[in-house]
């Protein structure tokens, strides 16, 4: 690959000093950026470089999405037979566990391309994916590794390990973790993907498997990721069972840790929050999912020291969207109509990446010089004049909901003027509908 000279759209870089460019430029080679800058000064040091014009627009680093599940995408218009759920407890059984043991190996396949297409439209080229397929266990990463693949996405991919299928399907599910290690490992500079040691939560491991889980990983370098109290009667297990609250289980298993990765902690006392900010223990929040299932939401602004940041729990693939409903229902909740504005953009835009980039090894969120070449074109012609004050204000009001034009990851074009490069999408719609209709009526 050559070097090339993108210019044209007005550029946010996301970084501390001149955060907005106009009339700038990115000058990327091999996949990396090599500098940001006024064009007429790239292009004086580097005569050579093609330029590229891109046209009228705003050019973005690539957003992250720090919890996803892939294996979600064929729910959607899905209606589950029987009564419907009362609590959290029976959504899990009646609707999530139902669909996930009834997926086959096509199913996790093209679920995958369709949440990771949705995700690139969305502007997101980084997605930590949190897998379970209890009916197909043993080759299901494999599914998945191959639609990153074939979408041209990175990010990092694990199995979530439980007791609710029995002790055979708990052996297979540990088995395609260490087989993940051996494909995806931990930490791989030059891998688009890595794996991590998924746990479904507490309320689904015992302490038989969580020390064999322990055991098994006691001198790996990789993180968990695992759902934490994101229901009331998820703590309410725990302290029946162990005495104990969940955070302080799983730290005794050694489970927490600068690369591993909680999500929701909606239900947390102070001990709890020391013991994540203690261990460096990264927390993913997920708003919409909280209030879709009625499980509370987690007050965050209290967790001091904690790095938090969004996930979209598998309720879509649009991270901006979720940040959204994660100010209006933090102001809400706190009953401050002047609160987050700031501290949500900073979640996304900054502990997003950063968080990403303590689990994989992969520096991503900024257009700056030794950043990979992930970037998005929205041909978002704004109403109001954007500035470096206000770049947040356009994500939140203007950005959300919109479909990016063009994606870039690690320098290579993956979606142009709304086309996926790789890989035809409409076929795969085709296909998946297919597939839903038979998952369907499978379950
Ligand atoms: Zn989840």
């Amino acid at each position: 690959m050559s070097k090339t000279i993108f210019t044209g759209p007005i550029i946010f870089t996301n970084a501390k000093e001149n955060p907005i460019l106009n009339s700038g430029a990115v000058l990327i080679d091999d996949g990396e950026i090599l500098a940001v800058g006024k064009l007429s000064e790239i292009q004086r040091i580097n005569p050579d470089a093609t330029v590229e014009n891109l046209g009228d627009g705003l050019l973005t680093p690539g957003l992250v999405n720090l919890h996803h599940h892939l294996y979600s995408s064929l729910a959607r218009g899905w209606n589950p037979s029987g009564n419907p759920p009362e609590n959290f407890p029976e959504v899990l059984e009646r609707i999530w566990w139902k669909l996930d043991k009834a997926l086959q190996m096509e199913d996790i396949h093209y679920s995958a391309i369709v949440g990771l297409g949705e995700s690139i439209r969305s502007g997101v080229t980084a997605v930590i994916d949190h897998h379970a397929s209890y009916g197909t266990i043993t080759g299901s990463l494999d599914a998945i590794a191959e639609a990153y693949q074939i979408v041209g996405q990175k990010g990092s991919i694990c199995f979530e390990l439980s007791d609710r299928a029995g002790f055979n399907a708990f052996d297979s599910g540990l088995n395609e973790t260490i087989n993940a290690f051996k494909k995806w490992p931990g930490i791989s500079k030059n891998n688009r993907l890595s794996a991590m040691i998924g746990l479904h939560a507490s309320m689904t491991l015992s302490d038989d498997s969580l020390g064999k889980i322990a055991d098994t990983f006691k001198d790996h370098d990789a993180g968990y990721h695992f759902h934490l109290a994101e229901d009331k009667s998820d703590q309410d297990n725990c302290r029946a069972k162990y005495k104990m609250r969940i955070t302080e289980r799983f730290a005794e298993y050694g489970i927490l840790g600068d690369r591993s990765l909680a999500v929701h902690g909606v239900h947390l006392d102070e001990t709890e929050v020391k013991l994540l900010a203690g261990s460096a223990t990264n927390l993913a929040i997920c708003a919409r999912s909280n209030q879709n299932n009625a499980v509370g939401f987690p007050e965050w602004w209290k967790y001091a020291g904690v790095n938090i940041g969004l996930g979209t729990d598998g309720i879509g693939s649009d991270i901006i969207s979720e940040a959204k409903s994660t100010l209006y229902a933090s102001r809400h909740v706190r009953k401050s109509p002047n609160f987050g504005f700031g501290e949500i953009g900073e979640l996304l835009l900054e502990s997003n990446p950063e968080i990403f980039g303590k689990i994989t090894g992969h520096r991503v969120g900024r257009l700056a010089t030794g950043y990979p070449a992930d970037m998005v074109l929205w041909r978002y012609n704004s109403p109001t004049p954007i500035s470096s004050e206000n770049i947040w204000g356009h994500y939140l009001y203007g950005l959300y909901n919109h479909q990016a034009d063009s994606v870039w990851v690690n320098g290579e074009n993956v979606l142009s003027e709304g086309q996926f490069s790789r890989f035809d999408y409409n076929e795969t719609l085709v296909k998946a509908r297919i597939l839903a209709q038979k998952l369907w009526e499978r379950i």
